[in-house]
C-alpha cells in the first residue's frame, strides 16, 4: 500500500497527520509512506526523522497525490494556492482519503459532490461513533480535549489576576473564580486543568452523568434546572436539544454565577445541531471587567451571544475569545494524538496489505462520506436536503 502525507495547506494549520513513530510502523508493516517536504515543521518534527523513520520525502506534493493509494490529511481537501490546484484536482478515482472532512458542514458540499464525481472514497474522521471499542481512532475527542487545556490556557492569560490563592505579605488574594459550561470532553480537561492551577471551580451540564464527572474533579455543581427527562435521551447517554423555554430556566440559574467568574469555559453542544445560546449580551455586561469567555463551542454558532467567530475581541470590558482552531496552537501535542488515531483508523481498514472496507461494521459504514461515485453518508445527504 502506498500512503501519501501532504503538508496541510489551510491558513495557520500546523498540524500533520502522521509523526515519525506511526510512519515508522506504517514501513515496518510493509507500506511505502510518501511524505512532503517539510510537512512536519509546524509541529516540530523534522525531515530527517521521517526519512529515518522510512518515508520518501518528496518535494512535489502532485506527485504524492499522484502515487498513493491512501492520502492520509489533517483537513478536508482546499485549493493548493501554490500549486495553483484544488487537492482534489490532484486526485485520481479509487483513491483513498480519510481526514476530517466535515462533510455535513454547508461549505463544504460542492468539495463533497466533487469527490464523489472523482470516484474518490472519502473517511470521515469526525464520524468516528463514540464508543468504547473505537476511542482509539476517536480524532474529535483527542482534538478536544486538546481544546479544553489549551483553550483554558488561553482565558487564564487574558485575565490579569493569580489563578491560585496567594498569601502575600500585604495580605491574601482570592484564588480566580471560573465556570465550565458543558462538562464533555472538552469541558472536563479545561476543568482539570484550572483545578490544577489553583481555580475555584464551578460546572454545569444538562446531564447528571457529565455533573458527576465534573463532581469528581472538584467542581461545584450549578444546578441549570432543568429536568433529567427533558435533558436526557432516554438511554440516559446523550443531551437534548433544549426548547428555547428550557434555555430560558437555564440561562436564568446561571445568571449570578456567571456575573461572579472570572473565566467561563464554554463547550455546552449536541453533536451536530447548533451551540445552545447560555450567555447573553445582558449576562456578559453584568461580568466583572477584565473577566474573559472562552467559547470553544464557536464553530456550532457559539454558547455567548456576541461571540465573534475566529476573533478574539473585548466586549463590555470582557474578554471574548472565539479562535476556531486551539488544536492547531497546540501543534505537537495535538499531532501526537491525531496521527495515533488516523494510523490506529488504518490499521482498523486494512486487510492482507490492503484497505477492505467492512460496509455492515457501524465504524466503517459511520464514516464513510463517498464510494463508487456516490454521497453515501447519512448527516450529509440529510444536510444536503437529499434525503
Ligand atoms: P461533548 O459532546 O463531549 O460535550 C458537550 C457537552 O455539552 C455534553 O456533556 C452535553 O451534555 C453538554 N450540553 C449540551 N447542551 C447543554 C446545555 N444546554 N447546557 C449545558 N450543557 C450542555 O463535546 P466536546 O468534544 O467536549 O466538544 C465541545 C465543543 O468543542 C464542540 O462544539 C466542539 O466542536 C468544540 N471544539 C472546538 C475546538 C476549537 O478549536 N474551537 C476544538 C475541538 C472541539
Amino acid at each position: 500500500m502506498i500512503v501519501g502525507i501532504p503538508k496541510e495547506i489551510m491558513h495557520g494549520e500546523n498540524r500533520v497527520s502522521a509523526i515519525p513513530e506511526t510512519v515508522k510502523k506504517m514501513v515496518d508493516g510493509g507500506a511505502k509512506v510518501l511524505f512532503e517536504k517539510g510537512a512536519g515543521v509546524g509541529s516540530h518534527y523534522m525531515d530527517e526523522a521521517y526519512a529515518e523513520a522510512g518515508a520518501i520525502l518528496v518535494e512535489d506534493v502532485a506527485e504524492i497525490f499522484a502515487r498513493a493509494e491512501v492520502i492520509l490529511k489533517v483537513k478536508e481537501p482546499l485549493f493548493n494556492e501554490a500549486k495553483n490546484k484544488h487537492e482534489l484536482d490532484m486526485m485520481h478515482a479509487g483513491q483513498y482519503l480519510i481526514s476530517f472532512i466535515h462533510p455535513a458542514s454547508p461549505s463544504n458540499h460542492p468539495m463533497v459532490k466533487q469527490m464523489a464525481e472523482k470516484g474518490i472514497i472519502g473517511l470521515t474522521l469526525d464520524g468516528i461513533p463514540r464508543i468504547s471499542r473505537a476511542q482509539a481512532m476517536d480524532a474529535l475527542s483527542s482534538m478536544s480535549a486538546c481544546a479544553g487545556y489549551k483553550g483554558m490556557i488561553m482565558g487564564i492569560n487574558d485575565i490579569s489576576k493569580f489563578v491560585p490563592f496567594v498569601t502575600s505579605a500585604v495580605g491574601r488574594l482570592k484564588p480566580a473564580t471560573v465556570l465550565v459550561i458543558g462538562a464533555g470532553v472538552a469541558g472536563l480537561r479545561a476543568l482539570a486543568t484550572a483545578k490544577g492551577l489553583g481555580a475555584m471551580v464551578y460546572a454545569t451540564d444538562i446531564r447528571p452523568e457529565a455533573n458527576k464527572n465534573a463532581e469528581s474533579l472538584g467542581a461545584t455543581i450549578v444546578e441549570t434546572g432543568v429536568p433529567s427527562e427533558i435533558a436526557v435521551s432516554p438511554d440516559g447517554k446523550h443531551a437534548n436539544q433544549l426548547p428555547e423555554k428550557w434555555l430560558e430556566v437555564e440561562r436564568e440559574n446561571l445568571r449570578d454565577i456567571v456575573s461572579k467568574s472570572d473565566i467561563i469555559f464554554c463547550s455546552a453542544l449536541i453533536q451536530g445541531k447548533v451551540a445552545p445560546v447560555l450567555i447573553t449580551e445582558e449576562m456578559v455586561k453584568s461580568m466583572q471587567p477584565g473577566s474573559c469567555i472562552v467559547d470553544i463551542s464557536i464553530d456550532q454558532g457559539g454558547n455567548c451571544e456576541i461571540t465573534t467567530p475566529g476573533e478574539v475581541e473585548v466586549k463590555h470590558g470582557v474578554t471574548i475569545q472565539g479562535i476556531k482552531n486551539i488544536p492547531g496552537m497546540l501543534s505537537t501535542s495535538s499531532t501526537i494524538m491525531f496521527s495515533k488515531n488516523i494510523y490506529n483508523l488504518l490499521v482498523y481498514l486494512t486487510k492482507d496489505g490492503k484497505i477492505n472496507l467492512d460496509l455492515s461494521d457501524e465504524i466503517t459504514s459511520s464514516i464513510l462520506v463517498t464510494k463508487d461515485g456516490e454521497i453515501v453518508h447519512e448527516g450529509t445527504l440529510e444536510a444536503m436536503g437529499l434525503k
